[in-house]
C-alpha cells in the first residue's frame, strides 16, 4: 500500500523581484491509499501552495522538510517523474493546452505513467466509459485540452484524468469550486468511485464544505496561516460549516 509523507514542510514562494516570501510553516500529513483526506482552510492560508509544491511547480521554493512517496524523495523528482511514481494533482485553475486533443493527452499520460501504450480497443472503451460517467460529450475528446472549457468542464475532464490515469496519490485543488449543483454532484460521484476502489489515497483542498457532503472524508485537516492547526474526522467539516474558521485565527487578524 501506498504511503505519501509530509514532514515538517516549509515553501517560499518566489516573488518577481527574486525575493523570497515563505508560505508554509511546517506541514505535517501523511496519506496512504484507500484514505480520503480533506483539508480546509480560508483562502490565502496556502493550501494551493501545498498542491503546487508537492507537484513540483517552480514558482514555489522548498525552505525545508520533506514529501516522500513509498520512501521515494519526491522533491528531487522532475514533475513527470511524480508523474510516473504515481502522483496526480488537479489543479485549481486547469491550464489550456492548445494543439493537444483531450484524446492524445489522455493516451499520451497513460503510456508515460505505465511505461507502455494502452491497448487501442480496451482504451478507446475505457476513455468513453469515463467520458460518459462524468456526463462529458464524446466530442470532447477531440477538443484541446481545456480550451473554451466552461468551469465545470475542467472538472469532469480533470475527474475523466482521475479514473483513467489510476494514481497512487491525487490531489484535487478546490475541485468544488464554480460548480453548479449537477456538475458537483457528477464530479462527487467520480470522486467516490475513484474512493471506492480503495487504490488511491486521496487529498481534497477546499475552501468551502459541501463537497463533503458527498464525498465523506475519513480525516479532515485544518489549515490557517501555512500550517495544520486541528485535525480531526468528518464532524470537523461540520463544525466549520456551523461555525466558520474564526476559533482557528490569530486573535487580531
Ligand atoms: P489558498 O490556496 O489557501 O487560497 P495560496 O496558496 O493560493 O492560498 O496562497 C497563499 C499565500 O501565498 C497568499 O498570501 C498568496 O497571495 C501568496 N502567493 C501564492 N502564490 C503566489 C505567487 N505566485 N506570487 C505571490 N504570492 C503568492
Ligand atoms: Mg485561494
Ligand atoms: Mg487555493
Amino acid at each position: 500500500m501506498s504511503v505519501l509523507e509530509i514532514k515538517d514542510l516549509q515553501v517560499a514562494v518566489k516573488l518577481a523581484e527574486g525575493e523570497l516570501k515563505p508560505i508554509l510553516s511546517g506541514v505535517n500529513l501523511t496519506i496512504r491509499a484507500g484514505e480520503t483526506h480533506a483539508i480546509m482552510g480560508p483562502n490565502g492560508s496556502g493550501k494551493s501552495t501545498l498542491a503546487y509544491s508537492i507537484a513540483g511547480h517552480p514558482k514555489y521554493q522548498i525552505t525545508g522538510g520533506s514529501v516522500t512517496l513509498d520512501g521515494h524523495n519526491v522533491l528531487e523528482m522532475t514533475v513527470d517523474e511524480r508523474a510516473r511514481a504515481g502522483l496526480f494533482l488537479a489543479m485549481q485553475y486547469p491550464v489550456e493546452v492548445p494543439g493537444v486533443s483531450v484524446a492524445n493527452f489522455l493516451r499520451t499520460a497513460k503510456t508515460a505513467i505505465d511505461g507502455e501504450a494502452p491497448k487501442l480497443r480496451t482504451w478507446a472503451k475505457e476513455l468513453k466509459d469515463a467520458m460518459a460517467a462524468v456526463q462529458m460529450d464524446p466530442a470532447f475528446a477531440q477538443r484541446n485540452v481545456n480550451e473554451g472549457f466552461s468551469g465545470g468542464e475542467k472538472k469532469r475532464h480533470e475527474i475523466v484524468q482521475l479514473e483513467l490515469l489510476k494514481p497512487k496519490m491525487a490531489i484535487l485543488d478546490e475541485t468544488d469550486s464554480g460548480l453548479d449543483i449537477d456538475a458537483l454532484r457528477v464530479v462527487s460521484e467520480g470522486i467516490n468511485r475513484v474512493k471506492e476502489r480503495g487504490e488511491t489515497g486521496l487529498l481534497l483542498i477546499t475552501h468551502y464544505t459541501r463537497i463533503l457532503r458527498y464525498v465523506k472524508p475519513d480525516f479532515v485537516h485544518v489549515f490557517v496561516g501555512g500550517r495544520i492547526v486541528e485535525q480531526g474526522g468528518p464532524e470537523l467539516a461540520e463544525h466549520l460549516e456551523a461555525k466558520g474558521y474564526e476559533r482557528f485565527l490569530p486573535t487580531g487578524v
